[in-house]
């Protein structure tokens, strides 16, 4: 899989993400992250990207003309249109499920802006789909898109070893991930739960569905709704429930 990533600051893209895994899935050609400096498709002598906003209020705008030919010019090598991403906090709040479906483009062009934002026009003529991080602001697209790489270079096929293995992670069934311990047994008098050192594999996995249950009812009960739970899973949630009544 292929990030076109297209930015006012490229080193600042391509150095956060040669390391760890991310760097070693680009050493081993699983995924390649191209950034493409906007500016150098400016016509202004003075390579200028951005301009004064129509209607007055602060900050500038980026102008619609350098995005568009540098997308344009994408297209043109790859003899596609790919998926195009506009990186701001006004989009649609970003999430494992969209890392996934993403995972399955060969190309994907996230766009970052800076300043007040982007000439809408760009957006409209490059038909974008737009992301949001959270709901806060940043100064610019580029930390917002590493996110985005980040997370969807994980569910590409080969990213991760098995001992990296996604599996049974936080959001898979909607549910956060059990507590996690390594060694040693015993750290500053706290005791790695008994049930983990049993070798007993039935009643780990049953300690750790309770735990996953718990964590998300305790941290995220909004995830719950759409959880995949079977009888014993909603039938330990109501336990939960009952004991947290009773506790006051
Ligand atoms: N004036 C814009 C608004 O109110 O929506 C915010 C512009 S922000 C200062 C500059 C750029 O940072 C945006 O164009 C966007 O690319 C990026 N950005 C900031 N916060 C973001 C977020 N939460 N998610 C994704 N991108 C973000």
């Amino acid at each position: 899989m292929k990030f076109h990533v297209m930015t006012l600051f490229p080193d600042m893209v391509l150095d956060g993400l040669n390391t760890s895994i991310i760097g070693r899935a680009q050493n081993e050609k699983i995924i390649e992250v191209e950034a493409i400096d906007i500016r150098d498709y400016t016509r202004d002598k003075h390579r200028h990207v951005d301009d004064y906003p129509y209607g007055g209020g602060a900050g500038m705008v980026m102008q619609a003309a350098p995005i568009c030919d540098c997308y344009d010019d994408i297209c043109r090598k790859l003899g596609k249109k790919p998926r195009v991403i506009y990186m701001t906090p006004q989009g649609k709040l970003f999430n494992q499920e969209i890392a996934k479906e993403l995972a399955k483009e060969d190309d994907l062009v996230l766009l970052c802006g800076h300043y007040e934002g982007v000439d809408e026009r760009a957006l409209e003529l490059l038909g974008t789909e737009s992301l949001s991080i959270g709901d806060y602001v940043l100064t610019g697209g580029e930390l917002p898109a590493m996110v985005v790489i980040d997370a969807v270079s994980r569910m590409v096929h080969g990213v991760l070893t098995n001992d990296e293995s996604a599996d049974f992670e936080s959001f898979e069934d909607n549910l956060l991930e059990y507590p996690q311990y390594t060694r040693p047994e015993v750290y500053k008098d706290l005791r790695v739960p008994e049930v983990l050192m049993s070798g007993h594999h039935a009643n780990i996995m049953k300690w750790r569905r309770e735990k996953s249950l718990e964590r998300t009812y305790e941290r995220r009960p909004d995830l719950l709704a759409d959880a995949n739970l079977d009888k014993k899973d909603i039938k330990y949630l109501s336990t939960i429930k009952s004991l947290e009544e009773q506790n006051g």
